[in-house]
C-alpha cells in the first residue's frame, strides 16, 4: 500500500461528506477528506454585516455562467464544514408525502425510491448529533419520529410569541423551527451559544453552531486512521481500462496535481459542483461524463423558490435571534387552493446595513433603518419541480454554466398571499390590524424571488432511482455505471420538497454510511468499540 492509497476517500466536507466523515471514522478504515477550502478565519468579521453580506466576503471567490452566458456569482462557502457553515441550521425532516408522488400545481413531485420510513432511525441520529433543539408534536405537517428532540425548543422572544400568538388565535399552527444551535437556556452561562443576531449566513465565531465542522470533521479527524486534506481542489476522477471503477483522484494543491486512490470514492461537493466534477471526469468509457450513459448528470436542477418577505408594523421587533417561528398550515395545500405552496418561516434579523445592500421598496414614513427596526423578516420556500432542461453544465473552459427557468410559481404566489392574508389577522393591543404597515419583498437581489445566484438550496443534480436509463445513482447512492463511486450531498434528491435540505442530507450520508461498512467489512463490535472510546474521551473532557 503506497501513502496515496486509502479504504474510502471523501470529497467535501458539508453536511454530506462532513456527516460522513464522522460516521466512517471508528472504522479503523484509512479515510482521506479531500476540501478544496480551508477553515473559515476565526475573526470578528465573521459577524460583520458588511462584511458577510454587503462585501461577500466569505462567498466563494469564482464565477459561472446563466443560460444566457452572464456571469453569475453564486452565493456559495468552500470552506471545512461547507455551506454549514453560514447555513441558518434550521433542520427539518422532509415530510413523510414528500418521499412519494405529489401533485403540484405546475406538475409532479416523483416518488424517491426509499421511503420516510426507510430514513426515519437516521433522522433520528442525525437530529441527535447536530443537537437539534424543537417540540414534537407542534408542527402539524411533521412526520411520526421515534424519538423526542434531543434538546428543547429555542424559545421565541416576546415579538415572536406575540406574533405566535396571533397566528393562533387565528387558526393557524406555528410551531417552533428545529434548530441546530448549541443554546442551553436553563444554564445560560455555560450554554455555548449565546444567542445573537449573527447566526443565518454568518459562521459562528464561538462554535456554537451545529455546522458539519464543529460537530463532524473536528471529531473524524481525532482518529488517527482519518487524513484531511484543506485546500485540495479535486480536477477529476480517472476509472480503470474498463471504466468500471474509479482508479485514482486527480487533485490540485499547493500548485501541484497530486493523486490519489482508494477502494471506494464519495463525491459530496454539493449539487452544482458534484456533477460538474462528473461531467469533467469524461473519458473514452464515459464520454458524457463520468457515470452519465442516462445522460442525468447535471439535469434536474432545483434550489426551491424562496423570497424575504418584510411585514412593517409600527411596533418595533427588537428580537436577536429570530428564526424560531414556522408555519406550515399551507405546505399541502388549502380550501381554496388544492396543492401544495410551502413553508413559511424567519430569516435572521435584517439590520439597516444589510437592507442598504438590498434597496427594499420604503414603506411610507420609514427609513431603511426604522424599517429595519420595525420588520418581521419572512423565509418562504415553496418546492420546485425537476425539470430536465434545468442544468448544470460545464463549458470548454471547465467553467460551470447554471440553466434554469423557474416552475410552479403559482405556489409560491398563493403562499406570500396566505401570509399577507394572516398578517392581516393579527390584532395588536396597541394599534390593532392597523399595526401592519404592509409587506415588502426584500430586494436584496432583482426581482422578487431570491435569484439564481442564491444556490443555497441546490439538490438534485445526481438524482437517485432504481431505473439507470432515469437516475445516476441507485437506491445506495451508488452510481450504476460505475462499482466504486457513490454521491452523499444534495445531489440525490428526485425532488426539492419544501423544507430546508440539510437534516435530509445528513441522515442520507449516515444511511449510505451504514451501506459503505458493510461492504467494507467493518466489524460492529470494533465499531462499536470505537465509537464508545470517542464518548468516553468526550467525557472526561
Ligand atoms: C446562507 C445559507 C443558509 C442556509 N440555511 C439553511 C438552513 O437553515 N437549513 C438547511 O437545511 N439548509 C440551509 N442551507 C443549505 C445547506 O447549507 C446545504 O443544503 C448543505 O450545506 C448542503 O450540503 P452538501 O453536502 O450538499 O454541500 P456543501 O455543504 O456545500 O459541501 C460541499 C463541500 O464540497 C467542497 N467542494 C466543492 N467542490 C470541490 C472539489 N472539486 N474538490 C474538493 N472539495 C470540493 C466545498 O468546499 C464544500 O466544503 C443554507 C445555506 C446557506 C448558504
Ligand atoms: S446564535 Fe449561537 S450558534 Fe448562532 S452564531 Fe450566535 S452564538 Fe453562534
Amino acid at each position: 500500500m503506497t501513502d496515496n492509497r486509502y479504504d474510502v476517500i471523501i470529497i467535501g466536507t458539508g453536511a454530506g461528506g462532513g456527516t460522513l466523515a464522522y460516521h466512517l471514522a471508528p472504522s479503523g478504515k484509512r479515510i482521506l477528506i479531500l476540501e478544496r477550502g480551508d477553515y473559515v478565519p476565526r475573526e470578528k468579521a465573521n459577524w460583520d454585516p458588511q462584511v458577510v453580506n454587503v462585501d461577500a466576503h466569505y462567498n466563494a471567490k469564482e464565477s459561472w455562467l446563466d443560460k444566457d452566458g452572464k456571469d453569475l456569482h453564486p452565493h456559495t462557502n468552500y470552506y471545512v464544514g461547507g455551506n454549514t457553515k453560514f447555513y441558518g441550521a434550521a433542520l427539518f425532516r422532509l415530510r413523510k408525502e414528500d418521499f412519494g408522488e405529489l401533485r403540484h400545481h405546475g406538475g409532479i413531485s416523483p416518488a424517491w425510491p426509499i421511503s420516510y420510513d426507510d430514513l426515519e432511525s437516521y433522522y433520528t441520529q442525525a437530529e441527535n448529533l447536530y443537537q437539534v433543539h424543537g417540540n414534537r408534536g407542534e408542527d402539524p405537517t411533521e412526520p411520526e419520529a421515534s424519538s423526542p428532540y434531543p434538546w428543547p425548543a429555542v424559545t421565541h422572544e416576546p415579538r415572536i410569541q406575540q406574533l405566535s400568538d396571533d397566528f393562533a388565535r387565528s387558526g393557524l399552527k406555528p410551531f417552533h423551527v428545529p434548530v441546530g444551535v448549541m443554546l442551553d437556556e436553563k444554564n445560560p452561562h455555560k450554554s455555548r451559544c449565546i444567542r445573537c443576531n449573527t447566526c443565518d449566513g454568518f459562521a459562528c465565531l464561538v462554535g456554537a453552531k451545529s455546522d458539519a465542522q464543529v460537530v463532524c470533521i473536528d471529531e473524524a479527524i481525532k482518529h488517527s486512521n482519518v487524513t484531511l486534506l484543506t485546500n485540495s481542489l479535486v480536477k477529476r476522477l480517472e476509472t480503470d481500462s474498463s471504466g468500471r471503477e474509479v482508479k485514482s483522484v486527480v487533485v490540485e494543491r499547493n500548485g501541484n496535481l497530486e493523486t490519489y486512490s482508494a477502494d471506494l470514492v464519495v463525491v459530496s461537493c454539493g449539487a452544482i459542483n458534484s456533477a460538474a466534477l462528473l461531467l469533467r471526469s469524461a473519458n473514452d468509457k464515459h464520454p458524457r461524463g463520468l457515470a452519465n450513459s442516462s445522460d442525468i448528470v447535471g439535469r434536474h436542477y432545483m434550489g426551491h423558490t424562496n423570497s424575504v418577505m418584510m411585514a412593517i408594523s409600527k411596533c418595533p421587533n427588537p428580537t436577536i435571534f429570530q428564526k424560531t417561528l414556522g408555519v406550515n398550515d399551507f405546505y399541502f395545500g388549502s380550501k381554496d387552493f388544492e396543492y401544495p405552496m410551502g413553508h413559511i418561516s424567519f430569516v435572521g434579523k435584517l439590520d439597516a446595513i444589510t437592507l442598504k445592500a438590498g434597496a427594499p421598496a420604503i414603506a411610507p414614513n420609514f427609513t431603511l433603518e426604522l424599517m429595519a427596526k420595525h420588520s418581521l423578516d419572512f423565509w418562504l420556500t415553496s418546492e420546485d419541480l425537476p425539470d430536465p432542461n434545468n442544468r448544470v453544465t460545464v463549458g470548454r473552459d471547465g467553467k460551470i454554466v447554471l440553466t434554469y427557468t423557474p416552475n410552479n410559481l403559482e405556489a409560491h404566489e398563493r403562499l406570500q398571499g396566505k401570509l399577507k392574508q394572516a398578517m392581516k389577522q393579527t390584532n395588536c393591543a396597541m394599534h390593532g390590524h392597523e399595526c401592519h404597515q404592509g409587506l415588502f419583498v426584500r430586494n436584496l437581489y432583482v426581482g422578487q424571488r431570491i435569484p439564481l445566484a442564491g444556490v443555497a438550496h441546490q439538490n438534485g443534480t445526481i438524482r437517485f432511482g432504481h431505473d439507470p436509463k432515469t437516475s445516476v445513482l441507485d437506491a445506495n447512492c451508488k452510481a450504476h455505471d460505475v462499482d466504486n463511486l457513490y454521491v452523499v450531498d444534495g445531489s440525490f434528491f428526485p425532488s426539492s420538497a419544501a423544507v430546508n435540505p440539510a437534516l435530509t442530507i445528513m441522515a442520507n450520508a449516515l444511511r449510505v454510511g451504514d451501506h459503505l461498512m458493510k461492504r467494507l467489512g467493518v466489524s460492529k463490535t470494533t465499531y462499536e468499540q470505537n465509537r464508545q472510546q470517542d464518548r468516553e474521551l468526550v467525557v472526561s473532557r
